[in-house]
């Protein structure tokens, strides 16, 4: 794994000189992560790299995981698809569900930090551990229009923590404690953002038996509904009746999403026989995202609602052309005509990839623009100072620190 030195040359030795300054500043407090997945989804992806590199600035970070059984993921999971607005109908049983799981986790997870970092709705219910710590909560979620029902439920726990981040300005809540925009980030030396030679990417290409002849348009998603990879498949074929090209749709499965084996198996029905389409079902397998990614000549994230979406900011540091839709954190990764091209349905996004297609000069000069915007904007250190910030302005009542 990179170390922190190893960053200076990509972000300069003024960052990383400020970052050891604020963890010298954080020295003796110990920052306990807690989500429920170490694989799998844009949280996991975060902490995988997040975690050590704290560590390395000497600052002693933990990570631990809450459990929860199948019927207490397809609870949350329902409380997902309904804060991101989607209709689901939420019973007691599923309320009661959520409660007993978290009663066992409130008995099963030990609290060291003297800030509990919690991520998500999973392990919100935890802060009834909370005694003279501090805590915050962390919503990887658009809960810009959340179902009323969960949101109402969930901010009885909210109101307990010391502060609340959000992704994006457009997800801020009323609520009666501190708020924070903090947007995530990507790691350009893991596995899945380092530069790779064209050998590796070839064979990979080679291993799952896609063609370097024609253009290849890439999703990379969990299957889940809300990335709408039935949507990707129709934008796809709308282009093929006028360009001939491949499409990938590439992702593995998170313990804490057990709705994709049933969208899979719809989006096998959508592909049928199409020997263009590649379904990629890969396990963690981060270089062959990276090689896929880099091999794609557009990449798609046509999501219904999405958090932030890594993957934009992963094909963007790829200087990829993207093609995305305009939900979430991605109007904050994309400015249209400039980093990529956003779009608002099935129609639009099938336009929007034939006029990149037929564009090459164009949709370079986009990609290499949103390479740019990642590294000025979302790139891991920035986000690793942001939330020490966090962490330090704890401390402190009044809205400034002063460092
Ligand atoms: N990802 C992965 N394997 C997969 C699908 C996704 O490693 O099969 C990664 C992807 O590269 C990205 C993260 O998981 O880093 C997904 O984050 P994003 O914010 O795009 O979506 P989320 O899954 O959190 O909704």
């Amino acid at each position: 794994m990179a170390q922190i030195r190893e960053y200076i040359p990509i972000v300069g030795q003024s960052v990383i000189e400020d970052l050891q300054l604020l963890a010298d500043r954080l020295r003796g407090k110990i920052i306990q992560h807690i989500n429920s997945t170490a694989v799998g989804g844009g949280v996991a992806e975060i902490l995988n790299r997040m975690v050590p590199l704290l560590k390395e600035l000497g600052v002693d970070t933990r990570w631990d995981l809450i459990k929860g059984g199948e019927q207490f993921f397809e609870v949350t999971k329902k409380f997902h698809n309904a804060l991101h607005g989607r209709k689901e109908s939420i019973t007691q049983r599923d309320f009661d569900i959520f409660m007993d799981a978290s009663s066992k986790n409130i008995e099963e997870v030990v609290i060291t930090g003297d800030i509990v970092f919690v991520h998500d709705p999973q392990p919100i219910v935890l802060v009834k551990k909370k005694s003279d710590n501090k805590w915050i909560w962390r919503c990887h979620i658009d809960v810009s229009n959340p179902n009323q029902k969960v949101w109402n439920f969930l901010k009885e726990f909210i109101g307990k923590y010391d502060s609340v981040v959000f992704s994006a300005p457009s997800f801020s809540q009323p609520l009666p404690i501190r708020q924070f925009l903090i947007s995530p980030s990507i790691d350009p030396l893991s596995d899945k953002n380092k530069d790779l030679p064209q050998e590796t990417i070839d064979v990979v290409l080679r291993k799952y038996g896609i063609s370097k002849d024609k253009p290849i348009l890439t999703q990379i998603s969990r299957f889940d509904r809300l990335k709408d990879p039935v949507g990707v498949i129709e934008a796809y074929q709308q282009v093929k009746r006028y360009i001939d090209c491949q499409l990938i749709l590439a992702g593995g499965a998170a313990v804490d999403d057990p709705e994709g084996i049933e969208v899979l198996e719809e989006v096998k029905e959508k592909a049928k026989k199409d020997r263009d389409i590649h379904i990629l079902l890969l396990s963690q397998n981060d270089i062959e995202i990276n090689a896929l990614q880099r091999a794609s000549t557009i990449i798609i994230q046509k999501s219904l609602k999405e958090g932030f979406g890594l993957t934009v900011s992963e094909a963007l540091w790829k200087a990829k052309p993207v093609v995305a839709s305009n939900v979430g954190g991605i109007p904050l990764q994309i400015k249209h005509k400039y980093s990529g091209l956003l779009c608002h349905s099935i129609d639009g996004a099938a336009f929007a990839i034939k006029q990149l297609l037929n564009s090459p000069e164009y949709a370079k000069k986009l990609g290499e623009n949103g390479r740019e915007h990642i590294k000025n904007n979302f790139l891991l250190t920035r986000h690793l100072r942001e939330y020490m910030l966090l962490f330090l302005s704890l401390y402190h009542q009044g809205d400034v620190v002063y460092l």
